[in-house]
């Protein structure tokens, strides 16, 4: 058996490679500078062909760029009209933004749990925290997988609730042979750089409703219009006049991201096939070791993976979460958990939230960890990840 980089062995590698990494090319940079030096860098034609672009990728009506994920939940949030009083439902093994986003409009995040096997948000917990408070749902496609959009979209025309779907992870997936963006009411991107596609920062909101739409378009620049039929006070002293007709924030994409954005969705469909052809040779070499729990797959969803998850068998280990974790850092493949229980952070327990709501979530989150994901992973770093997450439950099998 070899030795564990952790106990004086060598590591698997000598280079460090982390769970999730952008993919930056020349031509990338390119299309960024060519705006830099151009007339305008932001409110310029590169946001809108941004949106253009993906409402063609996703089918989508309407595109709304914004300059973050966070931003757009915020403002889906805004356009389905959440605000006080109000409980928006949502999972707890996310980014602490899927839950955030309710609590801006002054409404009260709902965290139904996980299934245990996909890790998404199991639709019969949502029907058991629906309330006559219960304004939305913010459905979060971890690790890129479309959650049960029929199941969640029946109960929202039951309750006559918003469906927002949280697809930061899930650009490029299918849900039965459609992409996602042009499913639920409201489909909210983000362009962070460990996300499939980049801008360094930046998002995007999704709908094919118009109403939602307007509102969508107000809530990310002030709530001011030019639209002479949105305004109050027209006709106007001049064309210089615009009016603010709701609060709205500044939420606006630069053109310089929305090339780099636009320049990356062209690589959209190699990216997923990577990505998709690593998750692959991961579940082969994994398959056969019980040790290791892979999640398993929502058989509606066509699947470009943002991050790839395996799950401790702890009976089968003599190590804990901790030490796996940290044995595979000292072998230089450095992972990541995805995620701690939002409503473990000291914010949301301050707020009355308390351990325990959701022990599907918790028990999931206690045995996981991310591997590295990302396109521009080579055979041999695959290789060296699936080296490692053998070696360290070799010295740890019970
Ligand atoms: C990254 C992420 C967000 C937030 O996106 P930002 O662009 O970082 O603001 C929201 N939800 C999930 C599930 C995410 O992974």
């Amino acid at each position: 058996m070899e030795k564990l980089a952790i106990n004086g062995g060598s590591p698997v590698r000598t280079q460090k490679i982390f769970y999730g990494r952008q993919w930056v090319d020349e031509k990338d940079v390119e299309a960024v500078s060519k705006v830099l030096t151009g007339d305008l860098i932001t409110c310029g034609p590169k946001v809108e062909e941004m949106e253009r672009t993906l409402e063609k990728y996703t089918g989508a009506k309407h595109a709304v760029a914004v300059s973050n994920g966070t931003a757009a939940l915020h403002c889906a949030c805004i356009a389905a009209g959440v605000g006080p009083g109000d409980e928006v439902i949502t999972t707890p093994i996310t980014f602490a933004a899927s839950a955030n986003c309710a609590l801006y409009c002054g409404a009260t995040p709902v965290f139904a749990d996980i299934n245990p096997e996909t890790y998404a948000i199991d639709p019969d917990s949502i029907r058991s925290h629906i309330t006559d408070r219960t304004k939305a749902i913010v459905a979060v496609d971890f690790t890129g997988q479309a959650v049960q959009i029929d199941e969640i979209r029946q109960i929202c025309d039951e309750y006559n609730l918003i469906f927002i779907e949280d697809a930061a992870h899930s650009i490029a997936t299918k849900y039965k042979g459609k992409q996602v963006g042009s499913l639920a009411d409201m489909t909210c991107f983000s362009f962070h750089p460990v996300k499939t596609v980049t801008g360094g920062e930046g998002g995007a909101i999704l709908t094919n409703d118009d109403e939602l739409y307007k509102k969508l378009v107000l809530a990310h620049t002030h709530g001011i219009t030019r639209d002479e039929e949105l305004m109050e006070y027209a006709p106007h002293e001049g064309p210089w006049c615009y009016e603010q007709i709701s609060l709205g924030y500044n939420y606006r994409l630069t053109d310089f991201q929305a090339a780099l954005i636009i320049s990356q969705m062209s690589k959209l469909d190699a990216f997923a096939e990577r990505r998709k052809e690593i998750v692959k040779r991961y579940d082969e070499a994994f398959a056969d070791m019980p040790e290791i729990i892979e999640q398993k797959e929502i058989p509606e969803s066509d699947t470009c993976r943002h991050l790839y998850i395996i799950r401790l068998n702890l009976e089968k280990l003599s190590c804990t979460r901790r030490e796996f974790f940290d044995a595979m850092s000292a072998e230089n493949v450095q992972c990541q958990v995805h995620y701690v229980p939002v409503y473990w952070f000291p914010y949301y327990q301050h707020l009355g939230y308390t351990k325990g709501l959701c022990p599907n979530a918790e028990k999931v989150y206690s045995e996981i960890m991310s591997i590295p994901l990302y396109p521009k992973l080579s055979d041999a770093d695959v290789e060296d990840v699936i080296h490692a997450v053998k070696k360290v439950v070799e010295n740890y099998r019970k």
